[in-house]
């Protein structure tokens, strides 16, 4: 591709409603550009890395045994209906009525697929025989996001690779679920990222198990936590704090249970101001609905209580923060003022709450708190639970380490699903007695344009983008410096045709910079577009029979003979290719 003939518009300045390198870059670089908040138009040069990433997820998607298909973007609504879904997903999900002539269909963009794929294949597998079948598509998404943001890190429409594993037992979903594990590993490695994979919440999607697949990265929009000592991570959701569970007994010295006036004072830091104590001497207490039901959930002051943790522990549907009205009812005071003292209702403790001795806490009264407050003398447990997100200072579950917090962009993610959907829909097949049983689901996805974000985000400079080979727009960026020359013009022409002739079978892509400029700006944008290699063609050079060739990464050019070009081009990428295949997992 010559430069002069395709659509590049690189930009000399920081755009300034970009906020984070990889957005800020993927628009100077002429990748993108926005049409409206959360939607971008990829450029050519955006859009051959989009295909690269593609190429690699299909090749692995095909080498674990998953088939493609392509399901529509528009589904109708009545499936989601079906799941429950339509509910749960709430503003996120985009849905409208489209006119058929005298009716209306009421349908949904879909933000993934499990209806229409369990629907499919409820309609289309009926026995164990045709089992297990992991069907996967590369395909538009749609998410409506009410805050977009980091360019195309955050859209409300994007391209996600989806497959859905179908099997007869826990065997064969555990088996699907490995291979999908396993195929991630491959796809990250190969488009060059650094990434990690920790263990997940599934969230609204349901299921049993889940790891997403993470690029650490200061920008990143997701928190997850990791072990500084073993290979331990999991999401915020996720984490476990580590914590034994305690001793529940009334501290051995106690002080005299105190009322605190403390007006308009209904949050943490607004007491500890006003009466003088720390954050961690106080007892938090939040009122919940947990299927309906009202309860306390008690953390310490300074803890955030974590709703997935609440779920598990008594195992519940549903868990959402009361609303006021509640929490009026449930506490006779208004928000802020809750407290274990005298309440009524269930109380559910975290493991560190039972370690504070003279907790302050509210007093189920307006404008009121109690300082002096113990287990067993003022309230009662029974046990107490993990129920906060975990911090730096807590212990790993899993080894004598410690946890530490870190930031990522989600690129990947695994569900073992179980028969939410199937059951729902009724997925059924036959077993070797002529018995229904639902089908075990698994689901597992990737953000296409993610990988190329998280790229641009983790791999650049001061001067620009870096790719790696695998997903480079192109791979040789060749610049003859004066297009005037015609002794130059015809260098590059010939260097050019031999490269597509010589290299094109093994992959290599050339773009020619042919534009009237000079050097210098060539060069800069050269490095902000970032294409790997870089071969160099002047008049200097070739009165000595040389060009220059250099990497991305490289700080200096080297000289090579024109008659040697190609074949040294061929040589250093086949050599690097290979470097970057043996990082890959097997
Ligand atoms: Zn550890």
């Amino acid at each position: 591709m010559r430069w002069s003939q395709t659509l590049i518009p690189t930009m000399k300045e920081i755009p300034s409603d970009a906020e984070i390198p990889s957005h800020q870059l993927m628009l100077r670089a002429g990748l993108i550009r926005q049409v409206m908040a959360g939607a971008y138009t990829y450029l050519p040069l955006g859009y051959r890395a989009v295909r690269k990433v593609e190429a690699i997820v299909r090749d692995e998607m095909e080498r674990c045994g998953a088939i493609e298909l392509f399901m529509p973007a528009l589904c109708p609504a009545e499936l989601w209906e079906q799941s429950g879904r339509i509910d749960d997903y709430g503003n996120a999900l985009i849905q409208f009525p489209i006119v058929r002539g005298d009716r209306q269909v009421h349908v949904v963009l879909g933000p993934t697929h499990e209806e229409v794929v369990t629907d499919l294949i409820a309609r289309q597998i009926k026995s164990y025989r045709q089992l297990p079948i992991t069907v996967f598509q590369i395909q538009t998404k749609f998410r409506n996001e009410e805050r977009p943001r980091f360019g195309v890190m955050r859209t409300s429409e994007f391209q996600m690779k989806d497959a859905y594993s179908f099997g007869t037992d826990l065997e064969q979903l555990n088996h699907a679920y490995d291979q999908m594990y396993h195929a991630y590993r491959r796809v990250f490695s190969r488009c060059g990222l650094d990434y990690r994979p920790v263990e997940a919440e599934s969230g609204p999607i349901g299921g049993d198990a889940s790891h997403e697949f993470m690029v650490p990265a200061e920008n990143g929009e997701d928190e997850i936590v990791h072990c500084n000592s073993c290979d331990y991570a999991a999401n915020t959701e996720r984490a476990e704090t580590g914590r034994p569970a305690p001793q529940i007994a009334a501290p051995a010295q106690m002080a005299q249970q105190d009322s605190v006036h403390t007006p308009k004072a209904g949050s943490i830091e607004q007491v500890c101001n006003l009466i003088g104590c720390e954050p961690n001497r106080m007892i938090k207490t939040l009122i919940y609905r947990v299927d309906d039901q009202p309860v306390a959930v008690l953390v310490r002051g300074d803890h955030q209580a974590n709703e997935a943790k609440i779920r598990r522990a008594l195992d519940a549907d549903s868990v959402q923060l009361a609303d006021p009205k509640t929490i009026i009812e449930v506490t006779g005071a208004p928000p802020g003022f809750a407290g274990p003292v005298g309440l009524s209702c269930p109380l559910l403790a975290d493991h560190d709450v039972v370690g504070i001795v003279d907790a302050v806490t509210g007093a189920n009264q307006k404008d009121t708190h109690l300082s002096g407050v113990n287990i067993g003398r003022d309230y009662s447990l029974e046990n107490s639970h993990d129920l906060r997100m975990a911090t730096r200072e807590d212990p790993c579950p899993r080894c004598d380490g410690s946890l530490e917090l870190a930031r990522g962009i989600e690129v990947g993610h695994v569900f073992k699903l179980g028969t939410k959907y199937s059951t729902a829909l009724s997925a059924l097949y036959l077993d070797e007695n002529e018995d229904k049983h639902p089908m075990l689901m698994g689901c597992y996805g990737i953000g296409i344009n993610r990988i190329v974000a998280a790229t641009a985000e983790t791999s650049h400079d001061e001067h620009g983008l870096i790719w790696p080979l695998s997903i480079a727009p192109y791979q040789v960026l060749l610049i003859p410096l004066n297009i005037d020359d015609e002794e130059v013009m015809a260098a590059a022409e010939s260097i050019y045709r031999d490269i597509g002739e010589q290299l094109g079978s093994q992959g290599v892509d050339v773009l020619m910079d042919d534009r009237k400029a000079r050097p210098g700006f060539k060069f800069k944008d050269a490095d902000l577009v970032g294409i790997p290699l870089k071969i160099i063609v002047g008049g200097k050079g070739l009165a000595d029979g040389v060009v220059e060739l250099k990497w991305r990464t490289d700080d200096d050019a080297r000289r090579i003979p024109l008659p040697d070009v190609v074949a040294t081009i061929g040589e250093e990428i086949a050599a690097r290719v290979a470097i970057e295949a043996e990082a890959v997992p097997l």
